[in-house]
């Protein structure tokens, strides 16, 4: 954490134009480093990652690498860096069942490409965004020693990016440290599209169907952006050659629950279609944060109201075009949330 900490430090970010990311760069950037953000989404023509990293592409301590990690020169874009954080990847549970090429490509390909330029450059730590879908069909509070049994494509790949994470910190003449952070339903302004949180809402503020996947009693532990950032900042810091820990948000909620939510935070209700939950859909996720408590010190400080509050406001302040990409029309089968 004192090395984070430290003005000038060199960070990269990878996924930088992404949800997460993005807020990522932010903190970093508030924190005195140097960041490099790396993102194959084109700054000019994709209106999302312009609105993402609107605010920071002439910030003097901002450098910007567009490409897709699979063929950057990565060990370029890694030089001089004292910390990696790696969240590129194509996230989403139901899609992973169509297009899955990519899915090993940027979860797992890249992931080993990044691992190699690192040692190569001799980069003392890497800090991994893995997810809560490694787990699969849990009943009980998730722990990071579980069996992880995946079921879905995405959480196979993202188990498989944390493992070959794991390996490379684990080999004899490592000197890379890695922590993976398996995230719990991440939501707060800029979530993605395809996610119920930001679906929800949108369906609240524009009068469109939300399509809810399930009968509403499935339940998920929901993670404010700027809790998983503070943890994932402080992994940076954390002191062990190879670490898996859990990031949530302290409670799971049911999906009728978040609705209810909505509909207090807009003052609007939320107009539902229900369909069929969905293959790779889990019942329920909830975390057990002892492991983040003792490695990261981690309480997370953001309930759901006052997140979906601050989401919401958010929301407002898109243009009807913008808010509209959030409220996909009526589906009868479509994207999930990644977990
Ligand atoms: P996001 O899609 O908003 O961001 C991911 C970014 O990675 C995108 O900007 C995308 O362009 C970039 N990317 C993907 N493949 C790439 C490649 N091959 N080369 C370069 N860039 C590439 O997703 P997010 O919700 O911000 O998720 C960030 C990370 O956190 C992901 O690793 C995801 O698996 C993980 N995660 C997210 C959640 C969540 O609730 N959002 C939960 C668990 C885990």
């Amino acid at each position: 954490m004192t090395g984070i900490a430290a003005p000038g430090t060199k960070v990269a970010v990878t996924g930088a134009a992404g949800f997460i990311g993005s807020h990522l760069v932010e903190a970093l950037l508030g924190r005195g480093c140097e960041v490099v953000g790396i993102d194959r989404r084109s700054l000019r023509s994709q209106t999302l990652a312009r609105l993402h990293l609107g605010d920071v592409l002439d910030h003097p301590r901002f450098s910007w690498v567009e490409g897709d990690l699979t063929d950057l020169n990565l060990n370029e874009v890694v030089d001089g860096c004292m910390y990696v954080f790696h969240l590129a990847a194509v996230p989403g549970v139901r899609s992973s069942w169509t297009g899955f090429e990519d899915y090993i490509a940027s979860n797992v390909v890249a992931t080993e490409r990044l691992l190699r330029a690192c040692r190569e450059a001799g980069t003392p730590k890497l800090v991994f965004a893995s997810s809560s879908s490694v787990y699969g069909m849990v009943d009980t509070l998730s722990a990071e020693n579980d069996v992880a049994m995946p079921v879905s494509p995405y959480g196979v790949t993202k188990l498989a990016g944390e493992q070959i994470c794991l390996a490379y910190a684990k080999r004899p003449d490592s000197r890379l440290s890695v922590t993976a952070l398996r995230y719990f339903t991440v939501y707060g302004p800029r979530q993605r599209p395809d996610m119920a949180i930001a679906r929800i809402l949108a369906a609240a503020l524009t009068g469109e169907q939300y399509t809810i996947f399930g009968d509403g009693t499935e339940r998920r532990e929901f993670t404010y952006v700027d809790d998983v950032v503070e943890a994932t900042i402080a992994a940076a810091g954390v002191d062990v050659p190879a670490a898996v820990i859990n990031i949530g948000g302290g409670s799971s909620v049911s999906m009728i629950d978040v609705i209810g939510l909505a509909r207090e935070v807009t003052g609007n209700p939320v107009p539902l279609t229900a369909v069929p939950a969905q293959p790779g859909d889990v019942r329920a996720t909830a975390a057990n944060l002892s492991m983040a408590r003792l490695l990261l010190g981690y309480q997370p400080r953001t309930d759901l109201r006052t997140g979906m509050t601050r989401h919401a406001g958010w929301m407002r302040g898109l243009t009807p075009h913008l808010l509209r990409t959030y409220a996909p029309p009526p589906m009868i089968t479509g994207p999930k949330e990644a977990t």
